[in-house]
């Protein structure tokens, strides 16, 4: 329930109920996909991949299943190979580093509220001017990043919703939010690559003594515009057999290939999804 006021703060992304969809947690590499650490034999691959080409097989789970099952195909052949699974998880671990791998659906921040419950809390950082008040009044729920002295949300719901709402309330930029829990993963994802401008130039901007333009940097229009493209790319339909890297080093490669395995997920039905990979289970969008 909201409290008096909360609503203002409330941010759902401004897209259609198909592009939202596009946010729902997919696999983005190989070792999600078969859903085995960094430290799988080849036979576990080979396992994994018997396990899911029977549920995917486009004989038992649909025509819409044609795209895994052929991907899933090309994934198993590179990943059988320990040459493969070493440089691919070195790529994987550089990206992760660098923020910029695959969505997969999963927040950054922990969950720590009701499990029914359908809203989240979200920080744009890129309005934020590092004030500590929020992370004062609501200590276990928000922190300051050291890397851009911003405000970041470590725990949703680590403190009572009175005092979140406290720490929102007392803002003095307005850039926290209500976001929909549905829509918080892609949120946080995207604010990973969302350029910061220097904080001391932003609190200038503010009290009116600089004339620079604010970026245009935005955490929200960036995941509208990523739900839109993935929509986009979900209807043209690529083929599947352009999602295998050839080389595991070439992150150009690797970005498209994790589109390419959210496109094949996604396609799937959801009874397949859920039952074959439990772990990428879906909220309600
Ligand atoms: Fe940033 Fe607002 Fe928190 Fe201050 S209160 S640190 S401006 S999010």
């Amino acid at each position: 329930m909201w409290s008096p006021g909360q609503e203002q703060y409330f941010r759902p992304l401004a897209v259609g109920e198909a592009e939202a969809r596009m946010g729902a947690p997919a696999p983005s590499d190989y070792f999600e996909l078969f859903g085995l650490g960094e430290g799988c034999s080849a036979e576990d691959v080979k396992k994994a991949y018997r396990r899911l080409q029977k549920a995917v097989h486009p004989d038992v789970a649909g025509p819409e299943a044609a795209e895994m099952s052929s991907l899933l195909n090309g994934a198993a052949a590179l990943m059988e190979s320990d040459a493969f699974r070493r440089s691919y998880a070195l790529a994987r671990r550089r990206m992760e580093e660098a923020g910029t791998t695959g969505f997969d659906g999963r927040p950054v921040s922990e969950w720590g509220g009701e499990e029914g419950e359908t809203r989240a809390v979200f920080v744009d950082e890129t309005s934020c001017i590092g004030c500590m008040q929020c992370s004062t009044c609501a200590s276990s729920t928000f922190f300051m990043e050291e890397r851009h002295g911003r405000a970041r949300v470590s725990m949703q719901y680590g403190d009572d919703q009175d005092y979140i709402e406290e720490a929102i309330e007392m803002c003095p930029v307005d850039c926290i939010y209500w976001v929909q829990r549905s829509q918080l993963a892609l949120l946080e994802f995207v604010m990973k690559s969302c350029a910061r401008e220097d904080i001391a130039m932003v609190r200038r901007r503010l009290s009116g003594n600089v004339g620079t333009a604010p970026s245009r940097e935005n955490p929200f229009t960036r995941a509208e515009n990523f739900l839109r493209a993935r929509a986009e790319d979900f209807r043209a339909g690529g083929g599947a057999e352009g999602a295998a890297p050839s080389d595991a080093s070439d992150d150009a490669q690797l970005a498209e290939h994790a589109a390419a395995l959210s496109r094949a997920f996604l396609k799937l039905p959801e009874d397949v999804r859920a039952a074959a990979w439990p772990a990428f289970g879906s909220l309600e969008f």
